[in-house]
């Protein structure tokens, strides 16, 4: 069969872009995929370990081989690399909030101890299926303190942030502090219009500067970090706000952040303006 030379064209051109837009895709999301579900694993000391990627995640082993705490549970294959360290005979897990990427092993561990935001049941429901509903819930604005072997963890409910509740995992002797997603290091935050609340979150983080002697940050995303980063983050709100004020160029700011990983079509420096301006309209027709 004889193929003109038009459709021969086309078809080269035709199959020529299809290669071009896969590989875009592929150089575009295959970052992401692997923020997601890569996982490192830092034995941080005898008891405790720190599992990078995905949502970042701890196991804390107490060392009477008594009780294992696990914060955040990942999702995918990254989940599974937090079975193995797990030692201790009962097991406690917090969630810091119940996105995906810091619930999905919830599953692997059925008979552990839940603690988590104080969630209406349909809410947890909705976001968690048909897992059991916390053994432990805490409110917005207060926190619990129990005892992993020799370390003193506290939990506080730091109210809306990044999501409708995020807590934070203080390891008090060890001065550590598990954000959550209260901290994105070194990738613009995610904001949620209707969820999220970057006013509550700036004070949010303050409050952590205020009242935690911290000395090691453990993310939400990203790798371990200081208290600078924390303040970092407090800025980086700010600067946002003063573009949105006018006092300072947008052009200018994106420059500043560009160091700043980017999670398409979710985070960045536009995206964060995008959500504040949103955020600053809403109040102002009195929707908060
Ligand atoms: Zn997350």
């Amino acid at each position: 069969m004889r193929v003109s030379k038009g459709i021969r064209n086309t078809l080269l051109i035709f199959s020529t872009s299809l290669v071009i837009i896969v590989i875009s895709g592929l150089i575009v999301f295959y970052p992401v995929f692997r923020m997601f579900n890569q996982s490192e694993v830092i034995q941080y000391d005898p008891e405790l370990a720190i599992l990078i990627g995905g949502g970042n995640s701890i196991v804390l082993n107490s060392s009477d081989g008594e009780t294992s705490l696990i914060v955040d549970t990942k999702m995918g294959p990254a989940s599974k690399k937090i079975l193995s360290r797990v030692t201790g005979k009962k097991v406690v897990l917090i969630n810091t909030h119940l996105h995906p990427d810091h619930t999905g092993g919830n599953k692997y561990f059925p008979d552990a101890e839940v603690i988590a935001g104080r969630f209406s049941p349909d809410e947890w429901e909705q976001e968690m299926g048909s897992l059991p509903y916390p053994d432990h819930t805490i409110n917005p604005g207060s926190e619990k303190v129990i005892p992993i072997g020799r370390e003193r963890v506290i939990i506080r409910n730091m109210g809306q942030a990044h999501s409708q509740q995020d807590c934070v995992v203080f390891l008090k002797n060890r001065r550590f502090l598990i954000t959550g997603d209260l901290l994105f290091e070194g990738i613009h935050p995610v904001l949620f219009n209707t969820i999220s609340s970057s006013i509550k979150w700036r004070a949010a983080l303050e409050t952590l500067m205020d009242e935690f002697p911290v000395e090691t940050v453990l993310p939400g995303h990203g790798p371990l970090a200081t208290p600078e980063s924390i303040r970092s983050m407090i800025r980086y709100f700010q600067d946002v706000e003063k573009v949105l004020a006018g006092t300072e160029i947008q052009k200018t700011m994106v420059l500043k952040y560009s160091h700043l990983r980017k999670i398409p079509f979710v985070s960045g420096f536009g995206r964060t303006l995008r959500f504040m301006r949103f955020e600053a309209a809403q109040r102002e027709a009195g929707r908060f």
